[in-house]
């Protein structure tokens, strides 16, 4: 597999992380290309039970090199501490790459980001509040840091001098908050780069000898395709593409270079956050599932806020993989449904009194309510499961009904946390 691509077909959340964490054992490189701190991959594994947001899922394995690419948002306070949360909590050697390109998340992003959703009141975005929004919106403006910038103090200080004007007036002004001050701010990011500095390297000419010599390519996706900002529910979105053709401009591979994308499915929907969620269970059905989703309940991995649930979307999941040009599926979590003797699955749209199976934009989603056909549920444990064919057929039929709702292969299926609860479709 030289470059395989495994990316969210859902709302984020869909247990990409366990696939990364099986995948990177034959990966040799690892790589985020968008995104931050604000993702949350739960891995389990010989090691213990982690939950990664800005490190890559390959560094629990020695023989793998893990590049967060020019497409990431780099917060450094944090990412030192999650190697430091890494080696505390038993993973052996945790290594991770910078591209010298990427951007680095500062203090006033995260601050911004915080007052804006105060701002907001009732009308926030949900915002996990880890300054991604002020982060590529500084990146977009052409006034971001480049860990490349983190080096050099002269160029540095010039480069947040106009910077800090700008954002004061935000800071004062707006909000009433304390204003930056450009000196502070310019010995803490020294200081932070001081200590990255043997991570940053020129991710460029890395990949492009990775390219020639054959090295097989995992590029990690957080959140999923119904949160790009282009295609998916916006504004409920992230601020970066989640989508696997961007994956090669965050990693800085070729247009062509993917050969694999792996859209993961989960086998019932989770959200967090606002923003229209056809599904949605509410009451104790709704409850249920989430005690009972994820490995402990559908909370989220960096927030720990509670996740909106419901049924299985295919007209959501249909689109979502679509978009990510999916060409193989990962259904995840197909184990958590083994308690319902019936479980519907939301086949088709009804907006204003027409079905429709397209997966409209924002304004008419808010208004769709789902059109369910119920399968038979199979009341069992299915986590030891191992191959295709042991599956109950009412699992069986359950991933088919999946599968031919996205029109592409189920390879994967996900029956347990666990590194090793997986089956392999051939
Ligand atoms: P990611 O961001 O896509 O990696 O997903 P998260 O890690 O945020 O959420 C997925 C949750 O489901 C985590 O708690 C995982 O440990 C858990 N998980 C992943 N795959 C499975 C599975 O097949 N079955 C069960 N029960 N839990 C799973």
């Amino acid at each position: 597999m030289p470059v395989t691509a495994v990316v969210g077909a859902n709302w984020g959340d869909e247990g990409k992380g366990k696939l990364c964490d099986y995948l990177a054992q034959s990966s040799d490189l690892v790589i985020r290309f968008q995104g931050g701190r604000n993702a949350g991959h739960t891995v389990i594994n010989q090691y213990g039970k982690f939950a990664l947001h800005l490190v890559p899922c390959g560094v629990f394995y020695d023989h793998t090199t893990n590049l967060l690419g020019p497409g990431v948002a780099v917060d450094v306070a944090a990412l030192l501490q999650e190697l430091a949360e890494l080696r505390a909590g038993g993973a052996p050697n945790p290594r991770v790459l910078i591209a010298e390109r990427a951007q680095v998340v500062l203090p006033h992003h995260v601050e911004l980001d915080r007052l804006e959703e105060a701002r907001r009141g009732a009308a926030a975005f949900g915002s996990t509040q880890t300054g991604m929004a002020p982060f590529y919106a500084d990146k977009y403006l052409k006034v971001g840091i480049q860990v490349g910038d983190l080096f050099d103090g002269d160029h540095l200080r010039q480069r947040l001098r106009q910077t800090v004007s700008r954002i004061n007036v935000l800071l004062e002004h707006l909000y009433g908050a304390a204003p930056l001050r450009l000196e502070p701010l310019v010995e803490e990011l020294l200081a932070l780069g001081a200590q990255v500095r043997d991570m940053a390297v020129d991710s460029t000419a890395l990949l492009q000898q990775a390219l020639r010599s054959g090295k097989r390519i995992l590029l990690e996706g957080q959140l999923g395709a119904l949160r790009d900002p282009d295609h998916g529910i916006y504004p409920y979105t992230t601020s970066s593409s989640p989508l696997a053709g961007f994956a090669t401009v965050g990693a800085g591979l070729p247009a062509r270079a993917i050969e694999r994308v792996v859209a993961t499915v989960k086998a019932y929907s989770s959200c967090v956050g606002a923003g229209p969620f056809a599904t949605e269970l509410s009451g104790s059905c709704g409850d249920e599932l989430r005690e009972r989703g994820g490995d402990a309940g559908e909370y989220g991995a960096t927030t720990g806020r509670p996740r909106r649930v419901g049924w299985f979307d295919a007209v959501a999941t249909r689109y979502g993989c679509a978009v990510q040009g999916a060409s193989e599926l990962a259904v995840t979590l197909l184990d958590v449904l083994g308690y319902l003797d019936a479980i519907p699955i939301c086949t088709a749209y009804e907006v204003d009194g027409v079905r429709r199976a397209e997966f409209p934009s924002t304004a008419v989603l808010e208004r769709a309510r789902p059109v369910y056909e119920t399968l038979s549920g199979w009341r069992c444990d299915i986590s030891d499961v191992r191959r295709f064919a042991d599956l109950p057929p009412q699992a069986q039929a359950y991933v088919r009904a999946i599968e031919s709702a996205a029109g592409i292969p189920v390879r994967w299926i996900s029956v347990g946390p666990r590194r090793e609860q997986i089956i392999r479709v051939s």
